[in-house]
């Protein structure tokens, strides 16, 4: 009588079972959820990173996280700051969710409809990450408005130390502003504080984070306040990198990266933690030899031409994503949030969002399936990207009219973009329209963007307002 198959086959395994040592221990040991860190410049342009082409600034730390992680070359933030800070908050479009513009402080300058923020109702990235258990801290530049309704705290961080917005907001910068105040949490704890110690006094915030945080998973949103104007630096790196006060800040933001990674290193969190780094938009061009680089980009901040919306991205994490990655897939501060959730087991938020999942853009190198991407200024869409076309929508535009340099501003002009199609493959400058070419790649995605700003105009919804 033969033994059958699977008999056979149980009982050559349990004899190789007596036969096996079991594994060592630790390849046992279940990986939990990531911890995160967003590490968020100011102002800087896409060619302010070594890997990114700067032959003036050197940045060795980022160069680090690009070489051991993944560099995206076709990321994109939006024009200006406050509606990057809700896009990556939030995983929406800035109009979507109220923001569609910068949000003032008080005072004579910024009319009553620049007065507003982040409403209740919207769920932020730090309250989706306590759902999961997260432990979550912010410092640096908020700039989703500065009511006690809408402040770090009341919106998913247990902690803040940081700025309400832009440090160019102060009486020393123009007399009609409020004093700036730096906050600890709720507390001010200095008005108009010294800038030369801002970049430093956050790195030993966030430092102190990730210590206090180790046992537990974590998500650290360092939003630096530099490189926008004015720009500071502490005195260990003024004048050290030989290619003017620009480039001193961006050598100070990459040391402080530098000893975000020494201490992950310390603590023994580097393996399972994503670090990544990013802008919220171009470079403020009307500030000469104080401005950044767009690398080989058109126009800069405040412009939906790529040198205002494409910044540098780049992203770390040992045991997720395979070093020396280089992707050239659309993606956009509106992902950040759905690729989280996708990684860390968090619900999404229940009202719509506009972000994908590029959890296998991470973990792979794999790009995601071509979808339009659309370029959001003020709340109006200029234009809209698809593959490598990108179409303007008829629209005004800034550009340099005057630069000045040493820390003055210069001046801009105003004109109105034509419907201009480009090959952003072939010509990523945008300095050849080729509409009158391509009449059908035109159609398509003028119809595209119609129906999609349609569609926002009907669903976007309201930010919090104070009363009056
Ligand atoms: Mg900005």
């Amino acid at each position: 009588m033969h033994v059958p198959k699977i008999l056979a086959s149980l009982l050559l395994a349990s004899l190789l079972s007596c036969s096996t040592p079991p594994p060592p221990a630790e390849a046992e040991t279940p990986v939990g959820p990531p911890n995160i860190i967003i590490v968020f410049a100011d102002d800087q342009g896409y060619g302010d990173v070594g890997v990114y082409g700067s032959t003036r600034i050197r940045t060795p730390h980022l160069d680090r996280m690009a070489a051991e992680g993944l560099k995206l070359t076709n990321f994109y933030a939006f024009p200006s700051c406050s509606p990057s800070r809700a896009a990556l908050l939030t995983g929406a479009y800035p109009p979507r969710v109220g923001i569609p513009d910068v949000i003032g402080p008080e005072g004579p300058n910024w009319t009553a409809n620049k007065q507003y923020g982040i409403n209740a109702t919207e769920t932020t990235l730090p309250e989706m990450l306590k759902q999961a258990g997260y432990a979550t801290g912010m410092v640096g530049k908020w700039h989703l408005g500065h009511f006690p309704e809408t402040m770090p705290l009341r919106h998913g961080f247990d902690e803040f130390f940081g700025l309400p917005y832009s440090n160019d907001m102060h009486p020393g910068n123009d007399p009609l502003w409020p004093d700036l105040p730096l906050l600890d949490g709720d507390e001010v704890v200095a008005l108009n504080p010294d800038q030369r110690e801002l970049t430093s006094r956050y790195t030993q915030r966030a430092i102190q984070f990730l210590e206090e945080h180790q046992d537990t998973s974590f998500f650290l949103y360092l939003a630096h306040s530099m490189p926008h104007v004015p720009l500071f630096t502490s005195d260990g790196f003024r004048d050290r990198s030989g290619f003017g006060t620009y480039a001193d800040v961006i050598e100070e933001i990459d040391a402080s990266v530098g000893e975000l990674l020494a201490t992950l290193d310390r603590l023994e969190l580097d393996e399972n933690t994503i670090i990544i780094y990013t802008s919220d938009n171009g470079p403020w061009l009307t500030y000469g030899n104080h401005a950044g680089s767009a690398g080989p980009f058109r126009e800069g901040k405040g412009t939906t031409y790529e040198g205002g919306m494409r910044v540098p991205f780049l992203a770390r994490w040992p045991t997720g994503i395979p070093a020396g990655s280089v992707n050239h897939a659309p993606a956009s501060l509106t992902d950040v949030l759905p690729t989280l959730a996708a990684l860390t087991g968090a619900p999404l938020p229940e009202r719509a969002i506009d972000g994908r999942d590029l959890s296998l853009l991470l973990r792979e190198n794999q790009a995601p399936a071509v979808t339009p991407f659309y370029y959001y200024r003020s709340g109006n869409l200029d234009a809209v990207r698809l593959g490598r076309w990108k179409l303007h929508l008829p629209h005004n535009f800034r550009y340099v009219d005057r630069v000045a340099n040493d820390g003055n501003r210069g001046s801009y002009a105003y004109r109105d973009s034509e419907l201009e199609l480009y090959d952003l493959y072939g010509d990523p400058g945008e300095r050849y329209n080729v509409a009158e070419e391509f009449p059908q790649k035109v159609a398509e995605l003028e119809a595209l963007a119609e129906a999609f700003h349609a569609r926002m105009l009907r669903e976007k919804r309201e930010p919090f307002r104070p009363a009056r």
